[in-house]
């Protein structure tokens, strides 16, 4: 059995069996910072870090949800009436993603879940992401839509942005839903493609999280969005993903300072992500490094998503680590984390400098992270 203690909690509370679990990761992303939703590419990897959903189908069409985060709510709604906000922050991502799903014509039966999690919350490593990608897997399996892991993702994003609005692009989802142990996806996100690159053996994924109080996170992050969208606009380009650096320039006039700082960074990021998958493929440290710190600065001078803490932290890191390491901030900025690429024995080293400084200088505790490149969404019977 997969999940005993998930499975033995549900059967606990509800009084029946449950049928099964669908697990998605959380995730960090290596490089490709705010590409997604302008086309472009990112190099993300599905964490070992999971959000695990176990269900059994209802008589009825009631969805009723239980998240060992929350122990004392329990949250429910009818698939028969229009599906609206209700008054749980958390249950809103279940009716989000049950109303995309019903909205593309898909028949849902009723059901009762318990969530349980791993996946830090709000640290940007996607925990929304999770639990979107695990419930639409399970709706799918449970009501045998024949759904696509790439149709997940997508009904996964519509939840995001159609429901909860966040102006999120595709990656969070798509990772989630098809990350491969030990290797990182290119993901092209104007076709949805994805290509598996190994992660070196020697090579840890460290993630630090800031912990710094995030604020106004999605209005900036929106915000964000519409200037990209200005700005390949005026370019008369459909998506940043088909300008270049040329083309920028020759219509620096008419786009806003704003707007163009914005798009450079978009254009040269989809560049750093395209040559950092041959440097991790080639396990080309110094490589990795230049492009991770370019990509740190692109996002914090012409993106500006950093706040002084990650600036501080990737700081903190990347001297710690010296040539040994590549550091940059990961996520939706604004706070959140950052992504440190280093071999096994230089994890105390980061620790160590992380310890000495962050806290005196920003009057933080950060939160360390060493994971593994995990699996994407699996859906497995309970017996
Ligand atoms: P991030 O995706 O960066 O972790 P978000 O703010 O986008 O942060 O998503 C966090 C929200 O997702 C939480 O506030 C909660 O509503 C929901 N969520 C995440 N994990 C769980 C869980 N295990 N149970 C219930 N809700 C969850
Ligand atoms: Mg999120």
């Amino acid at each position: 059995m997969s999940n005993p203690t998930l499975a033995q909690r549900f059967e606990q509370i509800y009084h029946t069996k449950a049928q099964g679990i669908a697990s998605a990761p959380g995730r960090v992303n290596i490089i490709g910072e705010f590409t997604d939703y302008n086309d472009g590419f990112v190099l993300p990897s599905a964490l070992t870090f999971l959000t695990q959903v176990a269900y059994r189908q209802r008589d009825d069409n009631q969805v009723v949800v239980r998240s060992s985060m929350y122990p004392n709510e329990v949250e429910s709604f009818s698939l028969s009436a229009p599906i609206t906000q209700g008054n749980s922050q958390w249950g809103n991502y279940i009716r989000a993603v049950a109303f995309v799903l019903q909205r593309a014509g898909h028949k849902l039966q009723g059901v009762d879940l318990l969530i349980e999690s791993d996946v830090p919350q709000g640290s940007g490593l996607s925990s929304s992401a999770a639990l979107e990608v695990a419930i639409a897997g399970m709706f799918n399996q449970l009501s045998q839509l024949g759904l696509s892991l790439e149709q997940i993702a997508v009904f996964g994003q519509q939840a995001e942005n159609d429901f909860m609005d966040c102006q999120c692009g595709i990656m969070d989802q798509l990772i989630s839903a098809k990350g491969v142990p030990q290797h990182a996806l290119l993901i092209d996100c104007q076709h949805l493609q994805t290509k598996a690159i190994q992660i070196p053996a020697d090579l840890n994924l460290v993630i630090v999280n800031s912990n710094y109080p995030r604020k106004l996170v999605d209005s900036e992050y929106n915000q964000r969005r519409i200037d990209c969208e200005q700005a390949a606009s005026k370019m008369g380009v459909s998506s940043l993903r088909l300008a270049d650096v040329a083309l920028l320039q020759t219509h620096k006039d008419q786009l806003t300072a704003t707007e163009f700082k914005r798009a450079h960074h978009v254009i040269s990021e989809n560049a750093r992500v395209l040559a950092a998958t041959k440097a991790l493929a080639a396990n080309d440290m110094d490589h990795l490094r230049q492009l991770m710190t370019a990509s740190h600065q692109s996002l914090k001078f012409d993106f500006e998503v950093t706040v002084p803490a990650t600036d501080g932290l990737v700081e903190i890191c990347q001297q710690a680590l010296g040539d040994r390491g590549a550091v940059r901030m990961t996520g939706g900025g604004f706070g959140g984390a950052i992504v440190c690429l280093c071999r096994e024995q230089d994890v105390d080293i980061i620790r160590q400098a992380i310890d000495n400084q962050y806290q005196s200088r920003f009057g933080l505790q950060a939160d360390v992270y060493v994971c593994q490149a995990g699996s994407g969404l699996t859906i497995t019977p309970v017996q």
